[in-house]
């Protein structure tokens, strides 16, 4: 496989948004609905445009560009959706994830031109929950001077993540696209260093709102579980394709850091939303991302409530 680098990324972006017309890439309205005592919000960040040697390094080519066909996208490129969930419980506003900020890629940092008229203000943003360290969920937590989008907020990031982005295992032996994944982490971090409240898996943030440990994806990465009904879970990064990671939880994402412990994680989550019936919210699904997971033949299948 061709090494990627983010030379190689910006010049598919490039790419991406040439080959793409303006107008099918409209902001979608944020998706609202109830669960429990949450009001949940869902707005698009945008997409990621991402080569689809991506979505799985170890899968076989043909079957690979079989599925991505299935879901309308063909070539060597495909769109990553990127879905921030906004969580109102009692007094707090809470942003899981922040997305891309204006970084990363043109096709993506898009989250607050869709918060506009939904009468969002940044300033009233009381908590930031992050799942995990990457760009498109990381780097929208700062301005492009360097100032925090939301300067009233609080910061919740896993103890294990932030140590892995400090320590000297970020660089270690990792492909070279990771370099700038670590310069960029580090600045963002931080930002946010006198604001951060560090959590472990299985700490509550606020009444209903549990920590999740999903590792894999990268060292430290979480998920969000909310109480109320059949359960609901803001998946980060565990599922990150609407057909692959659920019919092929095995084949691995170039982006997993850790990538058997990333199988082991998605088999994991798979099965419980599967049991438990509970509501998913996947980050990088389709937007807005929000359904149920069902057992078809000794695999998943993703179910979209929309
Ligand atoms: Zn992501």
């Amino acid at each position: 496989m061709t090494p990627i680098t983010r030379r190689t990324l910006l010049t598919a972006t490039a790419a991406g948004v040439a080959a793409h017309s303006l107008p099918s890439f409209a902001a979608p309205k944020p998706y609202s609905f109830m669960h429990g005592a949450f009001a949940l919000t869902v707005v698009s960040d945008g997409h990621l445009v991402l080569p689809t040697t991506f979505l799985a390094a170890n899968a076989p080519p043909e079957e690979r560009a079989a599925i991505l066909a299935a879901t309308g996208q063909t070539g060597e490129q495909f769109d990553s959706p990127t879905n921030v969930t906004l969580i109102r419980t009692g007094s707090d506003l809470i942003l899981v994830d922040m997305g891309s900020g204006d970084r990363f890629m043109p096709t993506a940092g898009k989250l607050w031109d869709h918060l506009k008229g939904a009468g969002i203000d940044k300033s009233k943003v009381t908590k930031v929950i992050f799942t995990h360290g990457h760009p498109d969920h990381l780097w929208g937590t700062i301005d492009e001077l360097d100032d925090l989008v939301a300067p009233q907020a609080t910061f919740y990031v896993a103890s294990k993540e932030w140590d892995f982005w400090h320590g000297a295992d970020a660089t270690r032996g990792l492909p070279p696209e990771r370099a700038g994944f670590v310069t960029g982490a580090r600045r963002n971090y931080e930002a946010i260093k006198d604001k951060v409240k560090m959590f472990k898996p299985g700490d509550e943030v606020v009444a209903g709102l549990h920590i999740l440990d999903t590792p894999g994806h990268t060292q430290g990465h979480v998920s969000l579980a909310l109480a109320g009904g059949d359960g609901l879970i803001v998946g980060g990064d565990v599922l990150t394709h609407q057909i692959i990671s659920f019919l092929h939880p095995e084949w691995k994402p170039v982006a997993d850091h850790v990538p058997d412990q990333a199988i082991v994680t998605r088999r994991k989550l798979l099965d419980r939303l599967a049991t438990d019936k509970s509501k998913l919210i996947g980050f990088h699904l389709p937007y807005p991302g929000v359904g149920i997971v069902e057992r078809k033949d000794g695999a998943y299948r993703f179910v979209p409530v929309t």
